[in-house]
């Protein structure tokens, strides 16, 4: 089985990056992705847990990167990247990464503002010394079960953290096109996470992805729980017509999310034909 998806505590999943590696192997995964949002501090613990496991399990690393790509309406939405196996030392990654863990760090600090005048006693300084990552929502959300305003990380973002809401701030994010160029750069391999998410807000039109796949883009995350089956098999129509890759994985956050390892899955040829495009960083393989 095949993950292409997973967070650990280098960004705001709640499990150590090794340890992800251990569940996944435990629940059958052969190979992992490891893609923490807008870092790759994980990657070395997770390839050294790696190398202690039986042979035939493969890392594929990489990272969620926070993207705004034009809806195709006129307007601009939140996007997800996950860059596979790109040279994580490369200039332009280095840049984006940390130009985007400052502006986590300033949007964690007007939302924890407007909490505290409110009552809500939650400390960012806190908030950033327990993670030590990207300060994310799902931290925020934790800290407001800690000190009994929710019963869980969900119902924070249902109510406290809900795009739009009294609490919310945006983030300063960067244009898709630019994070696709810049992973391109960096010898990597670009898909677009749960592209049609219609939970968290608005998404994007066919034509935009259409658009982007002519500018590198490789593939579209089509099996992600937040997908229907109807948006899904859009999205595999698409991919056909594009010529992009079809990926499905969990997208899993340990604790600060239901969902399970390799809840969803991406084929073996599909794997072949991403690394196929890959020059930054090899996967990883044990029992080597
Ligand atoms: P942020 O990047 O700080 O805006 O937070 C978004 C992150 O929160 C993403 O990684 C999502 O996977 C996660 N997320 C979104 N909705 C939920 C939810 N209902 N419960 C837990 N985590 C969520
Ligand atoms: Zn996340
Ligand atoms: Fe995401
Ligand atoms: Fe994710």
């Amino acid at each position: 089985m095949i993950d292409l998806h997973l967070h650990s505590n280098a960004s705001d999943g709640t499990d150590d990056p090794d340890d992800v590696v251990r569940l996944a192997v435990d629940a059958g995964v052969t190979t992992l992705a490891l893609t923490d949002h807008d870092t790759t501090a994980g990657w070395a613990a997770a390839a050294d847990a790696v190398a202690t496991m039986p042979s035939g399990v493969r890392l594929v690393r990489g990272a969620e990167f926070s993207t705004a790509s034009p809806d195709g309406r006129g307007g601009t939405v939140s996007a997800h990247l996950l860059g596979y196996l790109f040279d994580p030392a490369h200039p332009a990654i280095l840049a984006d990464q940390e130009r985007l863990r400052e502006e986590r760090t300033r949007r964690m600090a007007v939302m924890t503002e407007r909490l505290r005048a409110d009552g809500y006693d939650v400390d960012p300084a806190a908030i950033a010394a327990r993670t030590g990552a990207p300060v994310g929502r799902p931290h925020l959300g934790r800290a407001l079960v800690e000190i009994g305003a929710v019963d869980s990380v969900g119902d924070a973002f249902d109510s406290f953290l809900a795009k739009g809401g009294r609490y919310y701030e945006p983030k300063a994010d960067t244009p898709i096109a630019d994070a696709i160029a810049t992973i391109r750069k960096a010898g990597g391999v670009a898909v677009w996470a749960h592209p049609w998410a219609r939970l968290r807000g608005d998404v994007i039109e066919p034509e935009v992805i259409a658009d982007l796949a002519g500018r590198g883009l490789a593939g579209l995350e089509v099996d992600h729980r937040d997908h229907s089956p109807e948006d899904r098999a859009r999205l595999r129509a698409l991919t056909r017509d594009l010529d992009l890759l079809a990926t499905g994985s969990s997208d899993y956050h340990g604790a600060n999310k239901t969902i399970p390892i390799a809840a969803e899955t991406t084929a073996p040829e599909v794997l072949d034909a991403l690394v196929e495009q890959a020059t930054g960083a090899e996967i990883v393989t044990s029992g080597q």
